[in-house]
Parts: structure tokens; C-alpha cells; sequence
């Protein structure tokens, strides 16, 4: 039997609206860390968010450690970002929700003067016991207040959004630190690929436990065009499995190649900007 739906709030009408269920994760033995999450499609817009949280949840948790262990892998994931960066000449930049810090390291190595806000306090701390220079630990607006007139030619939210309740409120932000023609560039879990398709609530990216929105790259891209900006690239990727057993690890292959196929991935990063 299919549950009622949920009242939350969505951003197609900056109000609460109705949800229809999804998925609900009431097996405990599959989903231990997600006890009762109950994700629902918006009856306006279609898009699909966590409605109703676990226990545990917690939208600005954060494995700062878990990126530390694998810096070669993340640095090669990251790589698209630092290369849309030098290749536009941006050279000051904001990364919001910084995590490792690993991103701002590799851009300040390469000497772009480089910001990062984390809201996560054990995430902060790591990064500034690394020495990591330009980090603030809180929000945007946290930011905003404390240095009224900072403003970047570029601002990344690399798999961030997804995190934040009130997106049209964040992009406001967005737009009152990012100069005339900056870069937003912006990374998050998409779920219109063949291994959500396939595996539903088991696609790993759902994370009810953090994750509020589980956007389609449709969704992001018509989002952020709506709000004052055009896109000019995106590019996708997709989990890395490497750990598996050989044959899930065939079948994953095959499914990524599909994504490939079909012009998609498990993760878009949209390069868009201000007009
Ligand atoms: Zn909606």
C-alpha cells in the first residue's frame, strides 16, 4: 500500500507543497543508518527530495577523513574543476563546503587566490590543522556578514547542494558574492542514469541521512537558467567501484558504459554562468 503524501517545502513554489512517496527505507538491515527515510516525488515539480529525515540525519556531515585517505583518487576527480578553472583565468575563487580541503590546496598551489566556507565544524578543524590558508567555518550568509564586500570571479559547490533545504536562497547568496560574468560551478548526485534506473533505492547516492535533494542534471541545469545563468559546459562521472568483487564490478562497468552511452553519469558538474 502506497503511504500519504508528505507536506515539505520546494523550491518551485518557495512554499510547502505535497510529496508523493517514493522510497521508504524501513529495512533495517539494508539501510541500518537510514531508519524510516522516506523520500518523495514534488506533485508540481517532480523533483525528488528526502521528506522524511532518519534519526541520524545531518545535512552538513562531512568525511574529511575518508577524502584524506583517498587524495590520489579525489585529486583525479577534481581535476575537471581545476582545469575549467585555469582554462577560464578566474583568479579568485570561492569554494563552499570545502570538505577535505583538497580542491583549495590544489588551487592555491597553483597560486588562484582561494576561499573555502565549511560548515562542518571537524571538517574545518581538519583542514586548518593542515594549514589549509582562507577558510571560514559556517554558512555562506555566515560569510557574507563577516566580509560584506568579498566577491569571487568563480564559486563552487561541489556536491553541496544537494545538501541545502532552500536553494533559492542560496543562489541569492551566490549571486551577491560573484562578480559581473563569474563561473558558478556546481557538482551534485544525478539521478538520471542507468544504475538509479536500475537499482532504485539501493544507487548509493540517495544518502537520506544527508542528502535532501536527489536532482535529475535536467533539474540543476534548469534551476540555475531560471536563476540568472547560462550554462557552458557540464561534464558527468560516475562511482568509483574499484573495491568490488570481479563480477559486480563487470556489471557496474557495463552499466557505466551505458551511462556513457547515453550521454550521462551518476554525478553532473555544471559549469554555468552569470548573465
Ligand atoms: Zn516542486
Amino acid at each position: 500500500m502506497k503511504s500519504d503524501s508528505v507536506s515539505s517545502f520546494c523550491p518551485c513554489q518557495q512554499a510547502r507543497t505535497k510529496f508523493s512517496p517514493v522510497f521508504t527505507f524501513h529495512e533495517k538491515k539494508a539501510f541500518p543508518n537510514y531508519e524510516d527515510a522516506v523520500i518523495g516525488k514534488c506533485n508540481h515539480c517532480g523533483v525528488l527530495k528526502t521528506v522524511v529525515f532518519p534519526k541520524n540525519f545531518n545535512s552538513a556531515s562531512s568525511r574529511p577523513e575518508m577524502y584524506g585517505k583517498n587524495k590520489e583518487v579525489l585529486i583525479r576527480e577534481l581535476y575537471p574543476i581545476i582545469k575549467t578553472i585555469q582554462k577560464s583565468d578566474r583568479r579568485n575563487v570561492l569554494d563552499v563546503g570545502f570538505s577535505s580541503g583538497i580542491l583549495i590546496n590544489e588551487l592555491q598551489k597553483q597560486g588562484i587566490d582561494t576561499w573555502g566556507i565549511e560548515l562542518n565544524k571537524r571538517a574545518f578543524k581538519i583542514a586548518k590543522n593542515k594549514k589549509i590558508a582562507n577558510i571560514f567555518n559556517g554558512t555562506l550568509k555566515d560569510f557574507i556578514k563577516k566580509y560584506p564586500r568579498k566577491k569571487f570571479d568563480a564559486v563552487i559547490y561541489n556536491h553541496v547542494l544537494e545538501h541545502i533545504e532552500n536553494l533559492k536562497h542560496e543562489i541569492d547568496l551566490i549571486k551577491q558574492i560573484i562578480n559581473e560574468n563569474g563561473l558558478l560551478i556546481v557538482g551534485v548526485p544525478n539521478r538520471r542514469n542507468v544504475v538509479f534506473y536500475l537499482r532504485g533505492i539501493f544507487w548509493e547516492s540517495l544518502m537520506p541521512s544527508e542528502h535532501i535533494w536527489h536532482f535529475t542534471d535536467h533539474y540543476l541545469i534548469n534551476f540555475l537558467e531560471k536563476n540568472g545563468f547560462y550554462i557552458k559546459d557540464k561534464f558527468y562521472a560516475n562511482h568509483n567501484r574499484s573495491s568490488l568483487p570481479l563480477l559486480k564490478r563487470i556489471y557496474f562497468n557495463i552499466l557505466v558504459f551505458l551511462n556513457s552511452l547515453f550521454g550521462t553519469g551518476e554525478a553532473v558538474t555544471v559549469i554555468a554562468q552569470m548573465r
